[in-house]
């Protein structure tokens, strides 16, 4: 942590419990007090706090990733209360997309000034449904991993777009095949908490929701040295202390690999037709307690908000510690959200500028992973340093000449 920042944390005020060296060396030895400050602090004093760390970490750089948003297919084994992403074989809107189809996608996203291509998944779909088994077999592949790796590789080479698969909770053989071809891969955690696999809860249903499953795809994804993209689901029945719990276990694999290049903090949203489509959102002021404490565990971790999900006050986010707005398509939608559009980018752009920063769009592997040497060398494939090397300027961000404004 910078020495000022350290100076600034040290003139804080901090009422009641005491956490100032806990903050400035990142390392919660004593978790019950943590939970106590970020519970019990004034909410202004930690929106406060975790801009301040923001500020000194990041600068006034906001960043986003132009991408094009790949829904490959979206058939899945599991049952979340919340989702309406996942479709039945025969429902509106089922998806299995020919690779064909796939690298049309990337090629408009080219033309578009796109520099990722996220590929989503449901959760293993061919282990529950004959019509996913027989859609990739047909494909000429034994696995969707091989699809997965497959379909990246023509992207990387036909269109130049950078991969990132969210597949869900890989193992550490599928993740390794990945690696030559994706620069990044994503798996939200959701949250940490075993009681929310019990009956009635939101991942009931849902096995590759267990927290050990994910967590092991985290680690797998730590031991092969590849930057990966996790985050948490707020408001889906858990508590505050579940969700310091989880970021607290995402700093310390961090800690521990250096691999966790973003955290998402998502607001749940309620949908149409789902078992929770009653439920509320969480409140503006535990979702900014949510977000403000997860700046001040995660340090210098990229922390982002989607700004689709909160159309009108997205950017009070930037005054609590965020630094990145996430993917946003200037031609595909959010698929895992389709009812709630992405802002244009000229809107975000203007919206971060009128709040004293400056947009810049960055790749789907951070800049740290690109411009410091060390971890350029082990957490690069050197099949993709030339594609990557080839998009950005001296920050590792994209260099103008690749953005396609749209003023
Ligand atoms: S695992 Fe993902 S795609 Fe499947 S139901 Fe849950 S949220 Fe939806």
């Amino acid at each position: 942590m910078p020495d000022d920042l350290e100076n600034q944390i040290l003139d804080l005020p901090f009422k009641g419990v005491n956490v100032r060296q806990d903050i400035i060396s990142g390392q919660f030895v004593n978790k019950d007090k943590l939970k106590e400050f970020l519970r019990t602090v004034q909410l202004c004093d930690l929106v406060k706090l975790s801009k301040s760390i923001r500020d000194q970490i990041y600068g006034n750089h906001i960043t986003y990733s132009r991408k094009v948003f790949i829904n490959l297919v979206n058939l899945c084994k599991d049952s979340c209360s919340y989702c309406t992403y996942k479709k039945e074989p025969n429902e509106f809107g089922a998806v299995m997309l020919r690779p064909s189809q796939a690298i049309a996608i990337a090629e408009a996203g080219k033309r578009a000034g796109c520099t990722e291509a996220l590929i989503v998944t449901g959760e293993r779909p061919e282990t529950k449904y004959i019509e996913a088994k027989k859609w990739m077999n047909d494909l000429g592949f034994a696995s969707l991993t091989e699809l997965i790796s497959d379909l990246s590789e023509k992207i990387l080479v036909k269109t130049g777009l950078l991969p990132h698969t969210n597949a869900g909770s890989l193992v550490k053989k599928e993740m390794s095949m990945l690696k030559s071809t994706n620069v990044s891969l994503g798996m939200m955690l959701e949250n940490a908490s075993e009681r929310l696999l019990e009956r009635g809860q939101v991942h009931a249903n849902a096995s590759s929701k267990i927290p050990k499953v994910r967590l092991k795809s985290i680690i797998s994804a730590g031991e092969l040295k590849i930057p990966i993209t996790t985050g948490l689901l707020i408001g889906i029945g858990e508590t505050f202390e579940e969700v310091i719990d989880s970021l607290i276990l995402i700093k310390d694999l961090n800690t521990k690999y250096g691999h966790i290049q973003e955290v998402i903090i998502q607001n749940f949203l309620p949908k149409m037709g789902t078992q929770m489509e009653y439920s509320r959102s969480p409140s503006f002021s535990y979702f900014l307690r949510c977000l403000s404490s997860a700046r001040i565990i995660l340090g210098d971790i990229s922390i982002q908000v989607p700004p689709n999900l909160s159309p009108r006050i997205y950017s009070k986010y930037l005054h609590a510690g965020i630094n990145d707005w996430g993917g946003i398509s200037p031609i595909t939608p959010d698929f895992v959200n389709p009812e709630c559009p992405w802002p244009t980018i000229t809107e975000i752009a203007n919206t971060t500028y009128k709040n004293g920063h400056i947009l810049r769009a960055r790749l789907p592997i951070y800049p740290k992973y690109i411009i410091d040497q060390n971890l350029n060398r082990n957490f690069v494939h050197p099949d993709l340093k030339g594609y990557i090397e080839h998009l950005v300027d001296n920050y590792g961000l994209v260099k103008e000449e690749h953005i396609k404004h749209e003023y």
